[in-house]
């Protein structure tokens, strides 16, 4: 298996799929295609059903249940592209077998355990890393190499398997592409995502999220002549920024901790625009958050006349475990499944979105679970080849 896996793994990484976050269209790079195509060609060979590439370039297929009378049906997701920030052009991946625990060198750069004390509890095992010039990929192509590696050992046991559907998917990264999903074509009962750390790792917790945008209009006098009559939007600006309380920003807070997070701002006398993304685990919490804004923006219309700071606020994704929680069977099969490996469950709170948070509320429970990858969006990604096996053997133990 961890053969099957490797060759997977190191097929898929060596593919360009970097998205762009510039694009408007779904996939926003041809390029995700050149995966996709490879994809649905190997499940061809695989002899799933149903297989379908989407003009959206969204691969589904089905590996129908070999136990009569069977009905559960269950769905895995992996995503195709790489991260827009760094480059992941030509991945030259580097296996190292039997790792020594010691500082590995990579073009310039190193995985330095005193950096990442975790490489240490990877002694031994075989460690895939990058040159030092890109990003891996492992994030996620570690797990559409999971995912694929199930398959071929169930097409080539045929131990017995409730139905499976998979879905490759474009431009998780941009956070856009989730929104051409088509259910029709995902009909399981619940699906995980494979996009995480470590194998113990559950993620079924999220941020609620909103973005607010202020934009303030001053009054452009000369400055010579300004006096008791100039409204300096920039200053106003500030003014409403310091209102809002400083504890709460991200560099102050972790774990369970929401934040308000001043992303851009732009100014000039007459005009200013201040943008926010706010963020917080408890829905409650984060209508908090909305309420500070609107009160600030109240305060200073007050203050500076009607119509000075207009504020508008949109949701952006909600926390998944409100509903997970009302359907608990997704977790508990996953539970079982790591149980049964002599895994200890770990759940840990995502301090951001994921895709499965908006399948879960567009009707499909969606939990996120690990893929062996660490240290994602960057020179210094690697993945250990055994935990993506134990995470393989987690999916089929799912499965079965
Ligand atoms: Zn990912």
């Amino acid at each position: 298996m961890k053969k099957e896996l490797l060759k997977n793994f190191l097929t898929y990484v060596k593919i360009d799929t970097m998205s762009d976050e510039e694009s408007t269209q779904t996939p926003s790079t041809q390029k995700q295609f050149d995966l996709a195509n490879i994809l649905v060609e190997e499940l061809k060979q695989l002899g799933l059903k149903d297989i379908y590439l989407s003009e959206n370039c969204f691969v589904y297929a089905t590996l129908p249940s070999n136990i009569k009378g069977n009905k559960e049906s269950i769905g895995f997701i992996a995503h195709m592209d790489t991260i827009p920030g760094f480059s992941g052009t030509n991945v030259k991946p580097n296996v190292i077998e039997n790792y020594n625990g010691k500082t590995i060198p990579l073009n310039g750069i190193e995985l330095n355990p005193k950096q990442f004390p975790f490489l240490k509890d990877l002694k031994g095992k075989t460690l895939i890393t990058t040159d030092g010039t890109t990003v891996l990929g492992a994030d996620d192509k570690a797990g559409i190499a999971i995912i694929m590696t199930m398959l071929w050992h169930y097409v080539t046991t045929n131990e017995p398997h409730v139905e499976i559907h998979v879905a490759f998917t474009p431009d998780e990264e941009i956070g856009s592409g989730i929104e051409h999903f088509d259910l029709t074509k995902f009909p399981c009962s619940y699906a995980y995502t494979m996009d995480g750390g470590n194998p113990q790792m559950i993620n079924y917790e999220n941020f609620n999220a909103a973005s607010a945008v202020v934009q303030f209009h001053g009054l452009d006098i000369h400055p010579g002549t300004a006096k008791n009559q100039m409204k300096n939007a920039s200053e106003i600006a500030i003014e409403f920024h310091q209102m809002l309380p400083k504890e709460q920003k991200p560099e102050y807070t972790d774990h369970y901790e929401g934040f308000i997070h001043l992303t851009h701002m732009e100014g000039i006398v007459g005009e200013a625009k201040l943008c926010y993304i706010l963020r917080d685990h408890d829905r409650a919490l984060l209508e908090k958050k909305k309420n500070l804004l609107k009160e600030a923006t109240n305060f200073i219309n007050k203050k500076y006349g009607k119509d000075t700071a207009s504020l508008q606020l949109k949701d952006s994704y909600f926390n998944m475990a409100e509903i997970i929680k009302e359907n608990p069977e997704c977790l508990k099969r996953a539970q079982k499944a790591m149980e049964s490996l002599n895994i200890t469950p770990m759940a840990s709170p995502i301090r951001g979105g994921t895709d499965g948070a908006r399948l879960t509320f567009m009707g499909l429970p969606t939990p996120n679970l690990g893929t062996g990858g660490y240290n994602c969006h960057g020179p210094y990604e690697f993945a250990c080849l055994e935990e993506m096996e134990t995470l393989t053997k987690i999916c089929i133990e799912i499965a079965k």
